[in-house]
């Protein structure tokens, strides 16, 4: 059997190095121990647990907190609810994952409340884009399978003949002069904001793969718009074109949207 194990041993080598790292003073502790050593090294370890649980307690009210805000921006707190949402990302969704993955909970669910939470705290600090830097991201299940145009390619070979929503989604991007691209999956839409570098993004998806997505490109802000799935997953999905062109209009400088405005 030939595998590909570069990965494999690169990421054991350092797992392996890292405990024998943190074994070290396990030993030196044994070695050179007395009574009063031993109380400082437990003393030690309960200190790090209670600031552990701490902080989890402190971004679980924290977040808890500021997702039920309104309008956090009249609150002037934005600097507070991006730190809240940086450590809810970094410090507790993981673990949330892990525990949701254990006990079999809704991971649905929270995927859900990760994109809401992530959509206000982007709505509420995000500096307003030009159209020109703003990019609708679109997965190509919202094409009606029976269509064979190839839409991937550019969005404005659908000929709008009203069958599924991407013609509504092309009048939307040619409306507010905005670049809509569709992808194939969340490895295509990660290159493709590669290449474009957009100053923000809409995008539609499942939970899943907006959840995923958000995490990934966490550098450039996105308000994710949930697709709706009458026929299953993947088959003929739809989007609500209302909350897209609001998403739109949230993330647009006034100039922006005043100029496209005034021209419709
Ligand atoms: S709206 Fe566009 S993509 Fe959808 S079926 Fe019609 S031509 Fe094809």
């Amino acid at each position: 059997m030939k595998l590909d194990n570069k990965t494999f041993i690169n990421a054991s080598t350092i797992l392996i190095g890292i405990f024998t790292v943190l074994l070290v003073p396990f030993l030196l502790l044994y070695k050179f121990s007395n009574l009063q050593l031993y109380n400082y090294f437990l003393l030690f370890i309960i200190s790090v647990g209670i600031i552990a649980i701490a902080l989890i307690m402190f971004s679980f009210f924290l977040v808890l907190a500021t997702s039920f805000m309104n309008e956090p921006k009249s609150l002037n707190v934005s600097g507070i609810i991006q730190f809240s949402f940086w450590i809810f990302r970094v410090m507790l969704l993981p673990f949330l994952y892990v525990i949701v993955k254990i006990f079999n909970l809704d991971k649905e669910q929270l995927d859900r409340f990760f994109i809401d939470y992530n959509n206000g705290v982007v709505k509420s600090t995000l500096k307003k884009v030009n159209n020109s830097r703003l990019i609708l991201l679109l997965p190509h299940c919202l094409q009606n399978q029976s269509c064979g145009l190839k839409i991937t390619n550019n969005i404005n070979n659908c000929k709008r003949c009203g069958k599924c929503d991407i013609g509504s989604l092309a009048a939307l991007s040619d409306k507010w002069g905005i670049k809509a691209i569709v992808v194939t999956g969340g490895t295509a839409a990660r290159t493709e904001l590669a290449k474009i570098r957009p100053s923000a993004v809409v995008s539609v998806a499942c939970e899943r793969d907006l959840a995923s997505g958000i995490n990934d490109v966490n550098s450039i802000p996105v308000i994710g718009v949930l697709n709706m799935r009458p026929n299953g997953p993947c088959f003929n999905t739809k989007v609500n074109i209302e909350n897209i062109e609001q998403a739109i209009i949230q993330m647009l400088e006034n100039s922006a949207r005043q100029r496209e405005l005034s021209a419709g």
